[in-house]
């Protein structure tokens, strides 16, 4: 007999590869093997140029110059060579604003940043998960080097007022940060005529392979500074030595490509999915709240709690859909969702929340099932006498 997997619906912890993705990337195992360094060869040659056009679609992708692209090992590398490659390119003590709800590879370079002994500016959230544009640009002070605010939450898909936050650093002279590995690939990031200074991206969250992710530097007067966080061999511009990871890259730059020809398309068809999900499930259940925004959220975003539950035993009891309490991101980290606590829900209902994320390779017929599977677990959860 075999046991039929659980409907995944975990799209913001991770995404499946494409095939398409997987078939662009296997000669790059099997044929074209060569070190994009060793430009002495035509294996070293032919590497070097899948790189380079990986690099042009993953510019493409959000309207960058290739020319910024640094690939790194993921989004958490990129955050780490933005935040600390930032503050310490320049001596003394500096400066920094970022929010409450950002990602743990945001928050704890932050919090190294502090210990180090620079001043750190935290801004909180509203209900919705999102910042205000407003508390950010007020939060600026003659010291600040960067600001950093995510384009896109991870837990409860609030999607910031990055264009006027952007805005304001420059006009002010203050470097400018996102974290966009949530929204790109879901939402269109166009860095054409805006002021993004940096921007990170990760590629196992719009189908590419885990492993690769890019830090996109902006170009141009006036010229951004950052210190390497790795030394080595000097590759990607001197900012991220070590051999460039060549079928991750093109895997990269395929899933890029992918994203751009049905963004639009797609994102109208998951949010429907997300909309009759989220419908079908408050006609069947009380006690059921909405965390998040009811229209500025990522489409594929549902972030719910569910009163009068355990939320252990509820994720323990839902077998039939893959889904994540909170944040798949903070590994093994027993405590309340610090988005949840920020956005003022109790560590109660916080505890009993669960997030799906829908994606590309979900379809309507995973809905009934997902609402059934839900609807079933909640209503024996109840129904069980408390003890
Ligand atoms: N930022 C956000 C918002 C994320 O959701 C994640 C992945 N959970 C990361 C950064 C880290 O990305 P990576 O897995 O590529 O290191």
């Amino acid at each position: 007999m075999t046991v039929s997997r659980p409907i995944y619906l975990d799209n913001h912890a991770t995404t499946r590869t494409d095939p398409r993705v997987v078939e662009a990337m296997l000669p790059f195992f099997t044929e074209e093997y060569g070190n994009a360094a060793s430009l002495s060869h035509a294996f070293g040659t032919q590497a070097a140029a899948a790189v380079e056009a990986a690099r042009q679609d993953v510019a493409e992708l959000v309207g960058a110059d290739p020319a910024g692209v640094v690939f790194t090992s993921g989004a958490t590398e990129a955050n780490n060579l933005a935040l600390k490659g930032a503050l310490r390119a320049t001596t003394g003590r500096q400066h920094l604003v970022t929010c409450v709800a950002e990602h743990p590879s945001v928050l704890d370079p932050v919090d190294r940043l502090q210990r180090d002994g620079h001043d750190v500016t935290r801004v909180g959230v509203d209900r919705y998960g999102r910042v205000a544009a407003d508390e950010v640009i007020d939060s600026i002070r003659p010291e600040t080097t960067l600001v950093s605010v995510m384009w896109a939450n991870n837990e409860v898909g609030a999607i910031n007022p990055i264009a006027e936050i952007a805005e304001a650093c420059r006009q002010k002279s203050v470097l400018f940060h996102s974290d966009a590995v949530q929204a790109a690939g879901r939402i269109r990031i166009d860095c054409r005529g805006q002021a993004i200074d940096l921007l990170s991206l990760s590629a196992h969250k719009l189908y590419g392979p885990k492993g690769i992710g890019a830090l996109v530097i902006r170009r141009g007067a006036p010229r951004i500074r950052l210190q390497p966080q790795l030394d080595g061999g000097g590759h990607e511009a001197h900012l991220r030595s070590g051999t460039v990871a060549v079928p991750l890259v093109v895997g990269f730059g395929r899933a890029c490509r992918l994203v751009l020809e049905s963004l639009e398309s797609e994102s109208t068809r998951i949010s429907e999915l997300t909309g009759t999900l989220w419908e079908g499930l408050q006609r069947q259940l009380e006690g059921l709240s909405l965390n998040g925004h009811p229209e500025q959220r990522l489409p594929g975003n549902l972030n719910l709690s569910v009163s009068g539950v355990d939320g252990d035993a509820l994720l323990a009891g839902l077998t039939r859909i893959a889904v994540s309490s909170g944040s798949a991101c903070t590994t093994a980290d027993p405590e309340p969702s610090h988005v949840l606590a920020a956005m003022g829900i109790d560590d109660r209902l916080s505890g009993a929340s669960l997030r799906f994320g829908l994606g590309r390779f979900n379809t309507s017929d995973d809905i009934e099932p997902a609402i059934g599977e839900l609807v079933n677990v909640v209503r024996r959860l109840r129904a069980a006498p408390a003890g």
